[in-house]
């Protein structure tokens, strides 16, 4: 595992690879971010821009979401996965957002758990993006890079991924170094092809050195 001075080496280094990293999500209010991170699950953050660069302009509030039969908004989004229970969730999200809230989006990570479909990774994308409020939003890539790095153990939850990284990374900085991690992990730190040969964290990450080894006796 990486003490703190490896792991400050390491994010330092992520940072200078990926100085503009940022949620990649296109959105113009907190309300349509949380569409769009609902519609990102186990899909690309690509094919969701796709989709909601029309649905944006159909839907804008969220009584246009209830507007329509739930068979209208599966077909404008049946491209993305899982997209009947994605519609099913959205047109219950506008409806408690607009039962409970008043129609506005609450800036608070647990607030945000309690409508359906809007996990606590989600709640943290959207509080940290579009509220400011720091936080670190674990996904894929982000536990991917933690527990190949060395920073998590390999049995983690993605919970204790989560709270060893804020107790590891500096407040201010949560929520810039999820943009990074992601950035790191979707680009460079890939699931299937990571980029070890050319990795300035090589000497320093477990993985990279076990997979090196196979590959060339590193
Ligand atoms: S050495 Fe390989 S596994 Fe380790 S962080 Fe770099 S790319 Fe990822």
């Amino acid at each position: 595992m990486l003490n703190q001075t490896q792991i400050n080496y390491c994010l330092d280094k992520i940072g200078e690879m990926f100085p503009d990293a940022h949620c990649e999500l296109n959105h113009s209010n907190p309300f349509e971010l949380v569409i769009a991170v609902a519609l990102s699950a186990q899909c690309t953050d690509a094919l969701v821009n796709r989709v909601t660069k029309s649905l944006f302009l159909k839907y804008k509030e969220p009584e246009d979401y209830l507007n329509v039969p739930l068979e209208e908004l599966e077909g404008d989004i049946k491209s993305i996965g899982l997209y009947r229970n994605k519609a099913k969730n959205i047109q219950k999200l506008c409806r408690m957002l607009i039962d409970e809230y008043g129609g506005i989006l609450p800036a608070d990570r647990d607030e945000l758990t309690k409508f359906p479909g809007v996990g606590r990774k989600t709640a943290n994308v959207v509080v940290s993006v579009a509220f400011g409020v720091p936080a670190i939003a674990v996904d894929t890539h982000v536990e991917r890079v933690s527990k190949r790095l060395g920073i998590c153990r390999w049995k983690d939850s993605v919970l204790e991924v989560e709270q060893t990284l804020m107790r590891r990374v500096p407040k201010e900085k949560w929520s810039d170094t999820h943009h990074k991690l992601i950035f790191f992990g979707r680009y460079h730190c890939k699931a299937q092809s990571p980029q070890c040969e050319i990795c300035p964290l090589l000497d320093l990450c477990r993985e990279g050195k076990k997979r090196m080894k196979r590959v060339k006796g590193y």
